[in-house]
């Protein structure tokens, strides 16, 4: 066991850290000041460091013998003008890679996640007697993108740091701050980006006869697909086909000659993700076949991995944390339909992981705003020692002495 006491002095610098965080968000694959101030961080700590995959950053304490464990946290903000009231509420922007200019915050609350990770490393440091082994602080750019973890990966992440036995991570999510939850096995769904292009013939609006039509044909195609969940996959295999965008056309008096949507879709296998994928191009091809339009182009626009907590480890960790936290405060929960890329730093080497949730609402706020609202602001505590805590309870569980 390691006694995880937060002092009113990390307190503070928990709150300073996070405060400065939450006050300068950059977006996905951008988060250079951020790695910059984790770096400065790291060598005040006293740990060895390296840059990986552009603007993640890994740290390393090595503390004699014993196991090595991994934690991850996850460093980017959103292309959101944060309306939240906060005295520290961000007033920074930033550029997407299509040129435009965006208001950014930390919208997801990864400003929490990188706090309490240094916090973390802080305190594991100060207690150095308490506990044998190699903890490897990994700091993961673009999970909003799903591209840090398959960067940092790509990068030789695991060439050039130990290989752990096992991975945490968390995330923070408007339920009452002071607890935790986790979900064993599938905890969080595969996430697939398509944009599909129709090809019609362009027609003027009152010569229906001479245009193939590739809005009415898009209307026949999102239509069908919404069957392949209800009426194709089994009621126990949850998938969602969403459509979030339809575009189409100048003026109502010409038939187009082409039409855009994009899908996104969510499942909790790969086994359900490859049949809803071979499903969505079976009706997107032959629904144009039927329209007698040429054949309409696929494309993917980004995927999230699986995120499969190791049963195993997660009631390891799920004790642990009770342990720290007392059972009233730890609770299991049903898979959620959001998506993460914390799964692939894993998968990539076979090494199993365990993410769970902790909480960010003030527990008297009765309608706390959801992650990614322009309103979504976790209460700093005990948010943030609750998140330390967490991290100490399962690295404690595996390295303490
Ligand atoms: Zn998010
Ligand atoms: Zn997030």
């Amino acid at each position: 066991m390691i006694t995880t006491t937060v002092s009113p002095a990390l307190s503070e610098n928990l709150l300073a850290t996070y405060l400065h965080l939450h006050a300068h968000p950059e977006l996905s694959m951008q988060e250079h000041e951020t790695a910059t101030f984790i770096e400065a961080e790291l060598t005040e700590i006293g740990l060895e460091h390296f840059r990986c995959g552009g603007t993640g950053v890994v740290g390393i304490d090595r503390n004699g013998d014993g196991p090595v464990v991994a934690f991850r946290a996850d460093t980017d903000g959103l292309p959101i003008q944060e309306d939240t009231g906060a005295e520290y509420a961000s007033q920074a922007t930033g550029t997407l890679p299509d040129g435009r200019e965006v208001p950014v915050m930390h919208g997801c609350g990864h400003d929490t996640h990188v706090a309490a990770a240094l916090g973390a490393a802080r305190l594991m440091r100060e207690r150095e007697a308490e506990w044998s082994g190699t903890i490897v602080w990994i700091f993961q750019p673009g999970e909003e993108t799903a591209a840090g973890a398959r960067a940092m990966v790509d990068d030789g992440l695991w060439d050039r740091a130990p290989q752990p036995e096992v991975i945490f991570g968390q995330h923070v999510f408007p339920f009452p701050a002071g607890t935790v939850r986790l979900t064993p096995e599938n905890a969080m769904a595969l996430a697939d980006s398509l944009r599909v292009t129709i090809y019609g013939r362009q027609a003027h609006g009152s010569q229906p006869q001479d245009s193939v039509d590739p809005i009415v044909l898009g209307a026949h195609m999102l239509t069908r697909l919404q069957t392949i969940a209800s009426r194709e996959l089994s009621p126990l295999d949850p998938a969602v086909v969403t459509c979030g965008t339809f575009n189409a056309g100048l003026k109502e008096n010409i038939i187009p000659d082409r039409a855009e949507f994009t899908l996104n879709i969510r499942t909790l296998t790969g086994e359900v993700r490859h049949q809803v994928l071979a499903a969505v191009e079976r009706i997107v091809k032959g629904e144009a076949v039927v329209a007698g339009a040429p054949e309409p182009l696929i494309e993917e626009l980004y995927t999230f991995p699986r995120m499969y907590n190791d049963p195993s480890h997660t009631e390891r960790v799920r004790q642990a944390l009770i342990g720290e936290l007392g059972a009233e405060n730890v609770a299991v929960t049903p898979p959620k339909m959001g998506s993460e890329d914390f799964g692939w730093l894993g998968d990539s080497i076979g090494v199993p992981y365990v993410f769970w949730m902790f909480g960010g609402a003030d527990p008297k706020d009765p309608a706390p705003a959801g992650n990614h609202s322009p309103h979504f602001l976790p209460v700093p505590e005990p948010t943030l020692s609750t998140g330390v805590r967490a991290i100490l309870a399962g690295l404690g569980e595996y390295l303490g002495v």
